[in-house]
């Protein structure tokens, strides 16, 4: 069966709601870097459009209503909003979940140190990474300090105009013999990925006018390092020790292609789903059943933690709902849990011709013909996998080609190569309906991954239609 590409089914209106849509998710990317920054900012945007924070309507003990907006925050890395619809909450919701962390590498909590005259920051990375695409590009530093007092300091340096950014290097080519014999998972190692943050020695003027003496201090760059870190961010080096800080690539998100058809930028697995089901959220009203849209951390670490996708953060959130809806008992939160539908987003592998050995024609996605949904997940015989069933499939099949929505069924790439997984499994075991979906993605988990604006499109009208319908 062969997909249409969808760029060649829109008309003029269309295409200027893709663009508007489109424009809005790069900025998105550019100004969310990390988990946090997505939490700050879809914050702001639900604040604007009603949404109010559970928290406060619990201290009110105020009764919800259909049509009421409602949002929680987890650790400020993780969210849940919903939107009440007219039937019960006992006859299940309709939800859109999606991760908001990213590969990435994560600075050490003992991390500075000067050797050879340049000063360093030790990282560990995050999630899967071809290591040797990190070395030699910008790079940036985002999230927090949290000294001893509790005072949390932002830190994001990197993106903004006019400031510096950070790099790995990398060995030069004339001396690469060795090197280039490495297998590419060695060939840069992970201990190996420690940034350089400085060159310049500290200079103790009243010392230097006193003794004349060029005495060379130790560890001079790293002591200059620490001096502007404490003019800057009244930061000492131990506070590092309680410190998240996440080094990405630097610089936004970038139109790509003379026919700006595709995005580059970092971060989009899974931001490209994370954001469509937000704003999907936002562009619906007098729903029938329930929406949610959950958007968690941890899950390129396997979905662990407090804020990751396996905590009780979704279970809890939704026994409050229910209890401010007046209607809460553990046997209708279950029933709640398991008469619901979801759809897991997460990015899919996108065909690469230049790699094309890597992957099954048939059954795989392509830039540019929509949403993708994905039966099943997983490695070697599926293992790992939330495997939806007929069903529920049949089901959105319906729903999708009625509103018209480009879709693709797809698999990661041929069998036995290797495999991944998501947060599908997750909320399977509640018993409710769940399959992965998406938007196929080329050189994933890459510093700079690449997206259709058309499936960034699909998807969000997908979402839309779904949350609606399902
Ligand atoms: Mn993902
Ligand atoms: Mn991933």
């Amino acid at each position: 069966m062969e997909n249409k590409n969808v760029w060649t089914t829109y008309n003029k209106r269309q295409l200027k709601e893709l663009e508007t849509l489109n424009a809005d998710y790069m900025q998105f990317l550019t100004e969310c870097k990390t988990e946090r920054e997505c939490v700050d900012y879809i914050v702001t945007e639900m604040e604007e459009q009603g949404y109010v924070e559970l928290g406060k309507l619990i201290k009110e003990n105020k009764t919800l209503q259909p049509g009421d907006k409602i949002y929680t925050v987890n650790m400020n890395k993780s969210l849940i909003m919903l939107q009440i619809g007219k039937a019960p909450l006992e006859e299940g919701i309709n939800i859109l979940g999606a991760h908001i962390d990213s590969p990435r590498m994560d600075i050490k909590q003992n991390p500075l140190y000067e050797d050879g005259g340049l000063a360093y920051l030790d990282t560990h990375y995050y999630g899967g990474i071809k290591k040797y695409q990190w070395v030699t590009i910008p790079l940036a530093l985002h999230g927090v300090v949290v000294k001893k007092d509790g005072t949390t300091i932002l830190i994001n340096v990197g993106d903004k105009e006019g400031d510096p950014v950070f790099f790995i290097s990398d060995l030069l080519i004339h001396l690469s013999a060795e090197q280039l014999e490495k297998k590419a998972a060695k060939v840069i190692e992970g201990e190996a990925l420690d940034i350089v943050i400085g060159s310049r020695p500290y200079v103790d003027e009243d010392k230097k006018k006193k003794d004349k003496e060029d005495k060379a201090e130790k560890e001079a760059v790293k002591k200059s390092i620490l001096k502007i870190l404490k003019d800057y961010y009244d930061m000492e080096e131990e506070d590092f020790l309680s410190a998240e800080l996440e080094v990405v690539p630097a610089g936004k998100a970038y139109e790509a292609g003379f026919d700006r058809s595709m995005i580059m930028a970092y971060g989009q697995d899974d931001r490209v789903c994370a954001f469509p089901s937000y704003r999907a959220m936002f562009a619906v009203e007098e729903l029938e059943k329930t929406a949610c849209c959950i958007l968690v951390d941890k899950e390129e670490i396997g979905s662990v933690g407090a804020t990751g996708m396996q905590s009780m953060f979704f279970e809890n959130t939704m026994a409050e709902v229910m209890n401010l809806c007046g209607d809460y008992n553990e046997l209708k939160l279950r029933r709640c849990l398991a008469n619901s539908n979801m759809l897991s987003s997460d990015v899919s592998s996108a065909f690469d011709p230049s790699y094309a050995s890597s992957f099954d024609k048939k059954n795989v996605a392509y830039l540019g013909k929509g949403m993708v949904l994905c039966k099943f997940t997983g490695a070697r015989g599926k293992s790992g996998s939330n495997d939806a069933n007929a069903e529920y499939l049949g089901k959105l099949r319906g729903i999708f080609d009625k509103d018209k929505v480009a879709f693709q069924l797809a698999e990661l790439g041929k069998v036995d190569l290797g495999g991944g997984g998501t947060i599908a499994y997750i909320l399977a075991k509640y018993g409710m309906n769940v399959i992965d979906c998406g938007v196929a993605v080329l050189n994933m988990h890459a510093p700079y991954e690449v997206t259709s604006k058309a499936d960034v499109y699909e998807t969000y009208r997908g979402y839309i239609s779904f949350i609606k319908n399902a």
